[in-house]
């Protein structure tokens, strides 16, 4: 039999949030912080794995507007002051320090195991007030007129009927109501998997370099190496589905063969061993047509999902949350539901969303890599775009015209060569060295 939930006194909350991930927490934290009361669901019990472990600079302030920036450095995650980019055959190198950039404010930032960030995080939103159910998996949900009802299952396996005035989804790629109402559209070009594991003894440059991520570029398919803590690295490939399907679709050989066509990542990868096995995810970009509706705004993931080649879901999922959890204090303290208010958040997310679009559209073309890999520029092209990959999400004129410009000259490389065309073609998987990242 399906209840109305007794135990919430009163029995309505202010806010339901679905999802205990990053975009879930920032906004259940904000909101009880607010006075508000939250009520978040999430089906798993933290701590759990997830992949994603790359911050972004920009985040954090957010970190010190939620009171967590202090427990993070704590926690001994290593610092990332850079990113670097090189070509999979070692020919070519970039490092970027965010503290160089011109346009950046924020110099630095911490790689993280998820596990151990979401949970963090999670609890921090818990202290603040929010009741947490662990366990909990949301189902149907429904928008009347006067609150949102939402059918959960509980660690048991008993349903419940759930009522709130407010319902933040932050249920990530799982997008719980943009599913249920159709609004998903995937990308058409961006169809890809990931392959990846957590590996020990994963070379790393020395000294602060050896907490960029960094990011080893083939002809078709990517790296990601991210070091997680002081011994363990996240290592990632990331490659078309139907390319994977072409090779056979078995991951480790996919993976490990791709390892040897790359010089770059045989010597990153050769001390280092994988204690787990390989694990896959697809990792289709796609959007909701909607992001907010009466008495519901989307979060993070359940907004949409962006390849994730510039590491920007964290700090995206976060952003919104802050946004979301705004929007909806201020609905609540006027009435209704929140139609204004979620119409602008609306508009603010999408336009976020199209700066990142657009760069992931662009740095899968071969001109854009050779633009971005040359380091002789005029103009500080390239610390443009280094500022939206630190996190500016709503970039200012000065760097909205270099990422104009940059995006034409992209253009007219692929015409004539206003720089060095790049060579992708393999080399042997015994490559002497690697390349001096600069
Ligand atoms: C291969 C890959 C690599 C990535 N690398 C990076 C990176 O380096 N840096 C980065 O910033 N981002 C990265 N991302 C993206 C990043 O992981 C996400 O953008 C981020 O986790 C989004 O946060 P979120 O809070 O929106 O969703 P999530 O973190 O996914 O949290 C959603 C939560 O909702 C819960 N949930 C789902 N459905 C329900 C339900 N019905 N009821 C209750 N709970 C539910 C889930 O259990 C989950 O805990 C990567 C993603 C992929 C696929």
């Amino acid at each position: 039999m399906t209840r109305t939930d007794a135990s919430l006194h009163p029995a309505r909350a202010d806010v339901l949030v679905i999802g205990g991930g990053p975009g879930g927490s920032t906004a259940a934290a904000l909101l009880a912080r607010a006075g508000r009361r939250v009520l978040l669901l999430e089906k798993e019990r933290f701590p759990r794995f997830h992949i994603g472990e790359s911050l972004l600079p920009y985040n954090r302030p957010l970190f010190e507007a939620l009171g967590v920036w202090p427990a993070l450095q704590a926690a001994g995650f290593p610092r990332k002051t850079g990113a670097q980019f090189l070509l999979a055959n070692g020919t070519k190198a970039r490092r970027f320090v965010f503290r160089h950039g011109r346009f950046t404010r924020e110099p630095e930032i911490l790689q993280v195991e998820r596990a151990r960030f979401d949970e963090l995080l999670l609890r921090h939103g818990q202290r603040l007030g929010a009741e947490v159910r662990e366990g909990w998996s949301a189902g149907a949900v429904t928008v009347a007129a006067d609150g949102v009802t939402v059918q959960a299952t509980d660690p048991e396996g008993r349903p419940h009927r759930l009522i709130a005035a407010h319902l933040v989804d932050a249920s990530g790629r799982a997008n719980l109501t943009g599913n249920q109402a159709g609004l998903r559209m995937i990308h058409p070009r961006h169809r890809k998997l990931a392959v990846f594991g957590h590996f020990d003894g994963a070379w790393r440059d020395p000294g602060e370099a050896g907490g960029d991520t960094v990011i080893v570029r083939g002809a078709d398919r990517w790296f990601w190496l991210i070091p997680i803590s002081p011994t363990r690295t996240s290592v990632g490939l990331v490659l078309d589905k139907d390319t994977f399907a072409a090779e056979g679709g078995d991951a480790a050989e996919v993976f490990w063969t791709a390892v040897r066509h790359s010089a770059v990542m045989t010597a990153r990868l050769a001390g280092a061993h994988l204690p787990g096995a390989l694990q896959v995810t697809s990792d289709f970009s796609y959007f909701n047509r909607r992001l907010a509706g009466p008495r519901l705004v989307r979060v993070g993931d359940a907004a949409g999902f962006m390849d994730p080649i510039f590491s920007a879901g964290v700090y995206l999922a976060m952003w919104s949350g802050r946004l979301a959890a705004e929007a909806v204090q201020a609905a609540l303290s006027e009435g209704g539901d929140g139609g204004r208010r979620f119409a602008a958040y609306e508009q603010r997310v999408r336009r976020a969303q199209r700066v990142y679009w657009r760069l992931v559209e662009h740095y899968y073309t071969t001109p854009f890599m050779e633009l971005f890999l040359e380091p002789r520029h005029r103009l500080d092209l390239p610390a443009a775009v280094l500022a939206v990959l630190a996190g500016d999400l709503e970039p200012a004129w000065p760097v909205r015209w270099r990422l104009e410009l940059f995006y034409l000259l992209v253009r007219l490389q692929r015409h004539r060569a206003l720089v060095p065309r790049l060579d992708f073609r393999p080399t042997p998987a015994h490559a002497p060295s690697l390349p001096a990242a600069r």
